[in-house]
């Protein structure tokens, strides 16, 4: 996430109920990715630290868990910068080009000078966040989808140039042998219905069983993927696409929620100031006057209940609106309710990190010398595979 901004209900909704019920389900590394802010922001980073800091601890009052997920500063584990320049080596220009955000935000963010080289390498440089990880899913929207394609398209191109070493394949003859009769035997079979007869089930299977191996070396097991398709060893493996359907939160003024548009309720806001945002919020124009009827489809007020309310409140504020029997005011105190309950519950939470900043900092130094270890150990493979061990 990127440190450019307050946390507002948006990003609660659309990202961070996501990954409390991530961290649960998976090993997750979750990070302020504030060389990411430099990209668009380079001219104005006197707020980065404050806004870090706060996105930590909003991360926090959501629920995220340092000790179920590692939580860190990119900036803070430099391996990211590394990979990311070893990357910039074999990726063509024309493949960032073509990522559909490069020309939308330039255009979109036309009061900035956006032509620069930083800007047009973030994505290979989210590339290295996630391949230094060798993640197996990435959370993303669909917005967000081409660019963990892109880093598909560079772990392939990098096992494609450095995964091949002399004697791979008798070298995976070997490794194969290690994982014992048996499971050797199933690796053939379902390697064969793989390469012969394009069976992409026997190649899941094939790559589950390579999973369920103690007994090999990372090197082995890179092999082992790596014959699986024919190919070299697998140094950096290709992450997946974690699709998540989550709810777009309309801002104050009913466009997309957006620190850009000035139209947020933030994360930890006072009850009187959520109070007066929702109360002046824009509804449906049809009922200007009370007893006009609305159309709760045109009203953001009422996408915010479908977020937020029951539904039988759901029902009373749309069958309220379409009939005028409620008023706006009516319509809005129980969203006012749900809203202020949530955010009383993440005050509480933040208290104790908010009056005790060293906590938040011990946290972020845990973080990143966890995530620095499994990093180093991805960059050891890529230097050795590259032929830079020294
Ligand atoms: Fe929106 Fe509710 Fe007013 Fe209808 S009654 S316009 S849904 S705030």
């Amino acid at each position: 996430m990127r440190p450019t901004g307050r946390l507002h209900l948006g990003h609660y909704h659309g990202v961070l109920k996501n990954w409390v019920q991530l961290q649960h389900e998976y090993e997750c590394f979750f990070f302020v990715a504030d060389w990411h802010a430099l990209t668009t922001d380079y001219e104005n980073t006197h707020e980065i630290e404050r806004y870090s800091f706060d996105t930590v601890v909003g991360w926090l009052a959501a629920g995220v868990n340092p000790g179920a997920a590692t939580l860190f500063i990119q900036s803070k584990v430099p391996e990211h910068a590394e990979l990311h320049l070893l990357l910039s080596m074999i990726t063509p220009i024309s493949w960032l080009e073509r990522v559909p955000s490069y020309k939308d935000q330039q255009l979109k963010l036309n009061d900035k000078d956006l032509a620069t080289y930083g800007f047009l390498g973030y994505p290979l440089l989210q590339s290295a966040d996630i391949l230094i990880y060798r993640a197996g899913n990435v959370p993303v929207g669909a917005d967000q989808v081409a660019h963990v394609e892109l880093t598909r398209e560079v772990a392939r191109r990098f096992n494609h140039i450095y995964g091949r070493e002399p004697g791979f394949e008798e070298q995976s003859e070997l490794a194969i042998k290690k994982m014992g009769k048996k499971v050797a035997r199933l690796y053939n079979e379902l390697r064969r219905s793989y390469l012969e007869r394009g069976d992409t089930e026997a190649l899941d299977r094939a790559r589950a069983l390579l999973g369920e191996q103690q007994n090999l070396s990372i090197g082995d097991h890179e092999r082992l993927f790596g014959y699986l398709e024919g190919g070299g060893r697998i140094i950096l493996p290709e992450p997946q696409s974690l699709l998540t359907q989550a709810p777009k939160v309309p801002g104050l003024d009913g466009e997309k929620m957006s620190n850009s548009y000035g139209n947020c309720i933030y994360l930890r806001e006072a009850p009187e100031i959520i109070d007066e945002k929702i109360r002046t919020m824009r509804t449906d124009p049809a009922r200007a006057r009370r007893k006009d009827p609305g159309d709760p489809q045109k009203c953001p007020v009422f996408t915010l209940h479908e977020i937020y309310s029951d539904a039988a409140t759901c029902q009373w504020a749309a069958q309220g609106c379409r009939t005028a029997d409620i008023g706006c005011i009516d319509c809005k105190m129980p969203l006012i309710e749900s809203v202020n309950a949530e955010q009383a519950e993440m005050r509480e939470r933040a208290g104790e990190f908010e009056e005790d900043p060293d906590l938040v900092h011990a946290i972020l130094l845990e973080g990143s010398e966890k995530a620095r270890d499994v990093a180093r150990e991805t960059l050891d493979d890529v230097r050795a595979a590259i032929g830079l061990s020294h």
